[in-house]
């Protein structure tokens, strides 16, 4: 049996490749130095944390196998890793970005590319025309999250990857609502996948983390681990345990999210205070096919419009009882949390949406607390 031929939750216990030196659970190596030859002679295969370490190193054998790609980058949380990639683009390019987008890469780009005279284009990426028309010959990259954060957007990998391709312009998918358990970008044309660890992968919200997985092991792909070692963003050999962990348990985890969440978007839509769901098998509604086509289950992930905007919304949010008011995403415990209010002065979120990170609790006690702060 090999990589090739192992399935991705095997892959995820028993990565190919990974030495454990007769250990069933891996240790964690917490040296920040290792001995060389007199002229820095890498001896044993490590020289100093910040460059790498042997718990990043498998962790990233684990993201590749898993994801399907050729080379993994681990780095200390999700916005480096995504600061990374966009780093290693061209002066003066143009970067296309899907509109429904995790607002601190908004603000990434907002903050460094104007310096670099990159240009930030964003599009409903829903529309292949628009994306064809935005495509010009000095675009570098085409950057989407899907399903999209926080109104679950789905794109069609595949198809944006061909036009993309044919213009000559590189694609990144964000699939850090979906993991690689749910949706694999790589094998449908994407050029890199961009993780934040921090959500499902370490799925215990107790860690902080990001990978950038590429299809290619190329100069692109080693200039993120040179962007790594000056800027200093490699992931901690704690944190890399326990994301690698985390990976052991994501194939069940995801099946008990996403019969969860797709329980919790049928009772949403029944709801007289719900105005709309945002769940990517939810039947009917767009891109559904495309959802269902390319990710194996719907997702741990939902939004929902409350009926009376800002108000309706903040009165569910300040009603619940077992659902946490928090950020972030992808742990064992439900979240929810109005986006409008974590996006700054200028949100992009409907003031009456709520995103609800959907954990694995017993879906009736969930439904049974949604109910209660429904009523008000
Ligand atoms: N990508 C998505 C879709 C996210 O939701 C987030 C954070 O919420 C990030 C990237 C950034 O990850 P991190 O918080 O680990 O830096």
């Amino acid at each position: 049996m090999n990589g090739k031929t192992m399935k991705p939750e095997t892959i995820a216990i028993h990565t190919p490749g990974i030495g454990r030196d007769g250990a069933v659970a891996a240790s964690i190596q917490l040296s920040t130095t290792w001995q060389h030859g007199p002229a820095y002679e890498n001896l044993h295969g490590f020289t100093y944390v910040r460059d790498t370490n042997p718990n990043v190193a498998d962790l990233e054998a684990r993201l590749a196998a898993m994801e399907g790609g050729a080379v993994a980058a681990a780095f200390a949380s999700g916005m480096a890793a995504g600061a990374a990639l966009l780093a290693g683009l061209p002066e003066g390019c143009r970067v296309i970005f899907h509109h429904d987008l995790y607002h601190d890469f908004r603000n990434l780009a907002a903050a460094t590319f104007p310096v670099r005279k990159i240009e930030a284009v964003f599009i409903d990426m829903t529309d292949l025309e628009a994306l064809g028309d935005a495509l010009t010959d000095n675009t570098a990259l085409v950057w989407f999250e899907t399903p999209s954060n926080p109104k679950l957007d789905i794109i069609d990998i595949a198809a944006v990857s061909r036009l993309a391709h044919e213009a000559g312009t590189q694609v990144a998918v964000d699939g850090t609502f979906a993991t690689p358990v749910l949706q694999r970008p790589l094998d449908l044309g994407a050029d890199y996948v961009i993780h934040s660890l921090t959500k499902y992968m370490g799925g215990h919200s107790d860690i902080q983390g990001g990978a950038v997985i590429a299809r290619e092991d190329n100069d692109a792909a080693r200039a993120l681990f040179a962007t790594r070692k000056v800027t200093g963003g490699v992931l901690s050999p704690f944190n890399a345990w326990l994301v690698s962990r985390g990976l052991q348990t994501l194939h069940c985890r995801m099946e008990a999210h996403c019969r969860n969440a797709g329980v919790l978007a049928e009772f949403l839509s029944a709801h007289d205070r719900v105005e709309t769901v945002h769940y990517p098998f939810l039947s009917g509604r767009a891109g559904e096919d495309i959802a269902r086509a390319q990710m194996k289950a719907g997702g741990g992930m939902l939004s929902v419009e409350i009926v009376g905007g800002r108000d309706g919304a903040l009165a569910v949010a300040s009603r619940v009882k077992l659902i946490l008011n928090a950020t972030s995403l992808g742990g064992v415990e439900s979240l929810i949390e109005h986006r409008a209010s974590v996006e700054g002065p200028t949100p992009r979120s409907p003031q009456g949406l709520l995103r609800l990170s959907v954990g694995l609790e017993n879906a009736d006690d969930l439904i049974e607390d949604l109910d209660q702060a429904l009523d008000f």
